[in-house]
């Protein structure tokens, strides 16, 4: 074993936090918490997982689950195209795989939604395979220690963090390893401000040596943002309101929201009245604005939603309005559909049956 990857595992033998996917080696339960744990802190997460793994107990069950149950259980944490990855590579495990988790790395790699990071925790977890794994936690701990100064979001730079990682992975108990550099980049080599003086590695590390440490990691790119204009049109008539479900190639695909007009730029209250958009969408009838709510401000990695709803009393049954995609719920059932956190913010708050 070389002296990083000694140094790491008795700091990890002796700081390790207690998660409950550390005390098992089913593959099912550690690919469920890494997907989670993408999304999200473990604070967080942990609930999310408990919720997953009593619901769905093994991978058949969650195989069997109807698609809307999946959803609305990972309603809340984002990125809702993981929550079907996982749906859809539980199926093709069952499938393929009779139920068993497959072994190899190679085999985990095929799983949709399973990149070389999720392949190498669950192959070295939960089978102690030696893949050494690279996470955001790993790619700071490395660049600090080792003072690489490509960025980690290049090819070239991605090429050499992936071999120095597998070189200094301890071969005979990757499992240890991988956990305690990842763990020690979460809990001791933090992005801002980690206690370098108190650090086992500070006599090995570059950055500390050099004051380099809020210098490394080096990232190339900065993500471009777009601001988006939502106007939700909640549509309310003798009990009754209108949701949607959104479409692919967009946010939260497959989720429900309310009917939508999006414009280019934030309006007044008054203008989006006389917009074309508006009026075509309610056409003539008769219709009282109940109420307007405040822009809420929603963030996404690369979108920013500025959001208003407004609530709508229609005199006419909803069918005369509502555009094709839409459907006619009662009030009191809106609970029940699996919505991303914007429209759950809103309902929690302003939405009164
Ligand atoms: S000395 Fe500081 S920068 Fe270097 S590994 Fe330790 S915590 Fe990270």
């Amino acid at each position: 074993m070389n002296s990083f990857s000694e140094k790491i595992i008795s700091w990890y033998k002796i700081n390790k936090r207690d998660l409950p996917w550390r005390n098992t080696k089913d593959a099912y339960l550690i690919w469920l918490s890494e997907i989670i744990l993408q999304q999200t802190r473990v604070e967080q997460g942990m609930s999310y997982y408990y919720k997953f793994s009593k619901t769905f107990p093994t991978v058949k069950h969650l195989a069997k689950a109807d698609n809307e149950d999946v959803m609305k259980l990972w309603q809340g944490l984002g990125y809702y195209s993981r929550a079907r990855n996982l749906h859809t590579s539980a199926k093709m495990i069952t499938e393929k795989h009779k139920g068993k988790f497959p072994k190899e790395y190679k085999d985990i790699l095929l799983l949709k939604g399973i990149g070389e990071y999720t392949a190498a925790a669950i192959a070295s977890f939960a089978f102690d395979k030696p893949h050494a794994v690279v996470d955001g936690n790993v790619f700071r701990v490395l660049a600090r220690v080792f003072g690489i100064e490509t960025p980690i979001d290049s090819t070239q730079g991605k090429k050499n963090f992936y071999a120095l990682a597998n070189e200094l992975l301890d071969k005979k108990h990757p499992a240890l390893h991988n956990q305690a550099i990842m763990e020690f980049g979460a809990i001791q080599c933090k992005p801002v401000s980690p206690d370098c003086n108190s650090c086992p590695l500070n006599s090995m590390c570059f950055a500390y040596e050099k004051e380099l440490v809020s210098a490394l990691p080096v990232k190339s790119k900065t993500t471009k943002v777009r601001n988006r204009y939502f106007n939700y049109i909640v549509l309310k008539n003798k009990g009754t309101t209108s949701i949607k479900k959104r479409k692919e190639k967009d946010i939260w695909t497959n989720l429900y929201d309310f009917p939508l007009i999006e414009t280019d730029k934030e309006l007044t209250n008054d203008a989006f009245l006389e917009s074309k958009e508006w009026k075509k969408f309610i056409g003539k009838n008769k219709y009282i604005v109940k109420s307007v709510s405040e822009t809420y401000k929603h963030i996404l990695s690369h979108q920013k939603i500025y959001a208003k709803f407004w609530e709508i009393n229609c005199s006419a049954s909803l069918e005369k309005i509502i555009p094709s995609s839409a459907i006619i719920i009662k009030q009191k059932d809106i609970h029940k559909y699996a919505v991303p956190r914007l429209i759950e913010n809103y309902l929690a708050v302003k939405f009164k049956n």
